[in-house]
């Protein structure tokens, strides 16, 4: 495949060189072939989007609702066009196979959308209390920074309410994989968007990320990735006292009772957890499983590690095989933590270090079980994202619970059981934002976000929503109203 080159950024409704060149290699993890070339920002590119964004802002904040439903109906449009086109990127730049790519990495997107545009025209704006109104108002410019792992959904799931809210915004996506953030600033171009109100600079998190979290022009920063990058955005973001989402890594438990068809919850959670590689702020990556059930439960996850297929992200197989992780980087950190996990004395059960079978190049990881874990093993403490499963029996439900919570994170939870009641009183003492009861999948209406490290705010739906709106409180907004005689 030959190399796309994307060296310009999208600023003020054109595409721009950037002030200083300096360009970095998108690199294939299928094939570990250069895909593509993009230009690496600065703090004078930042400079430019903000000064953008807050011209834009201006006007855009004034819009009404229904010339910003029509909007961003038109931007679903045109994605809709191109979403085959959003799945080929993801997959070639960050490995999710095109299956997933095209059933949910892009799909998602479109998802956020079709929320974001309900929400919009049922959300009420202006309401009062006595004689005072309570106004909600777009927070201003936003700045976002988006990481690699499902990279349109982080983007789509900012963008779609920033837009509905009547934001302008400046976004810095994973220089690991920029490319599908390329494809949304031609979507947004080509729908109307006007200029301005979307401003895409690429580069790595300590120059862009850092010029943006300090930048006095940006109101709020949103921010997607790691607990280690989360907390140094907020820092820089103190000084100027912005507002800061949060969404960070996870460790989540998948709390298996004794009441469940343990055959099948262990194998629906092998399977969560080596969704996109394992590469999911939210993959159910700690099993815990009643003691009397080790053995089963451990028979029932080597077989469907073993059966998982993996091979090319881009081989369109019609099979639900997994593909590389994204970069080598990962590759070499997953390895060390299996490494970890062996010499801490977890017994491996599935998969293990080196390549699957038949892959000489392409940073594919083997599909990995580990039984007898304990909660205080670096492999349980540890987001290792990649698909690597640690399971860990545990006597009684009370200790299944705090040990689930026995981790600095808190984004999710998952609990199987023959008894929703019972799933449900497990739910309600789980430290976490979210808990996915027997198997039960994502919903974009429902706030998504984590308690503790992993995170500050929500987004997704209403509660998403929210997030890009001040309040105002306008005092003798009506006139009090006579006593009736
Ligand atoms: P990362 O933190 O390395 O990078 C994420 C983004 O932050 C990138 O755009 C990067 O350039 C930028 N960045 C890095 N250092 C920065 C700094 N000092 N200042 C400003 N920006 C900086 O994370 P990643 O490897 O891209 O993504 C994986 C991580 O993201 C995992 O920990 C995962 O759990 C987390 N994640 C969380 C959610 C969630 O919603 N909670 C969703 C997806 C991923």
């Amino acid at each position: 495949m030959s190399t796309q080159e994307h060296l310009q950024f999208y600023i003020d409704g054109q595409w721009v060189p950037p002030a200083v060149p300096r360009t970095l290699d998108v690199i294939n993890p299928s094939t570990e072939e250069v895909a593509a070339r993009i230009s690496m920002g600065s703090a004078a590119d930042v400079d430019a989007a903000v000064a953008a964004a807050r011209r834009a802002f201006d006007g855009f904040s004034q819009t009404t609702r229904d010339e910003r439903l029509a909007l961003l109906d038109k931007v679903l449009a045109v994605y809709m066009r191109r979403i085959d086109e959003v799945a080929q990127t993801i997959s070639l730049e960050m490995g999710a196979p095109l299956w997933l790519s095209r059933a949910a990495q892009a799909t998602v997107g479109a998802g956020h959308l079709k929320q974001t545009l309900q929400v919009l025209r049922e959300f009420e704006f202006e309401s009062v209390r006595g004689t005072t109104g309570i106004v909600h108002e777009p927070v201003g410019v936003v700045g976002m920074i988006t990481p690699w792992n499902w990279p349109i959904n982080q983007i789509m799931c900012k963008v779609a309410p920033a837009l509905a809210a009547g934001c302008t915004m400046v976004l810095k996506p994973s220089e690991i994989a920029p490319l599908n953030a390329i494809l949304v600033a031609e979507i947004l171009h080509e729908a109307g968007v006007p200029a301005g109100v979307f401003n895409l600079v690429n580069g790595d998190g300590p120059s862009v990320g850092e010029a943006m979290s300090v930048h006095p022009g940006i109101d709020m920063m949103t921010f997607t990735g790691s607990t280690r990058a989360g907390i140094a955005v907020a820092k820089a973001s103190a000084d100027t006292v912005k507002r800061v989402t949060q969404e960070l890594g996870g460790k989540s438990a998948n709390i298996v009772l004794d009441d469940a068809d343990i055959e099948k919850a262990v194998t629906q959670g092998v399977n969560a957890c080596f969704t996109n590689s394992g590469q999911s702020c939210n993959a159910p990556t700690r099993m815990f499983v009643p003691r009397a059930l080790h053995a089963r439960a451990v028979a029932a996850a080597k077989a469907a590690a073993e059966g998982m297929k993996v091979g090319d992200a881009l081989a369109d197989t019609g099979a639900m095989h997994m593909g590389p992780v994204v970069s080598e980087a990962q590759f070499r950190k997953i390895q060390g933590l299996i490494e970890a996990g062996i010499a801490e004395g977890a017994t491996l059960v599935a998969g293990g270090t080196g390549r699957p079978e038949g892959l000489a190049r392409g940073y594919f990881v083997r599909p990995t079980v580990f039984a007898d874990v304990r909660n205080d093993m670096t492999i349980a403490r540890e987001e290792i994202f990649g698909p690597v499963l640690v399971i860990l029996p545990y006597d009684t439900e009370e200790e299944a619970i705090a040990q689930a919570n026995d981790t600095p994170y808190g984004l999710s939870g998952y609990v199987q059981s023959g008894s929703l009641e019972r799933a449900r009183r497990v739910a309600s003492r789980l430290r976490t934002g979210m808990v996915h009861l027997n198997g039960a999948g994502p919903d974009f209406g429902a706030p998504f976000g984590g308690y503790k490290q992993s995170g500050t705010g929500r987004e997704w739906g209403e509660h998403g929503f929210k997030e890009y709106l001040e309040v105002k409180a306008v005092m003798g907004y009506q006139p009090k109203q006579k006593a009736a005689a």
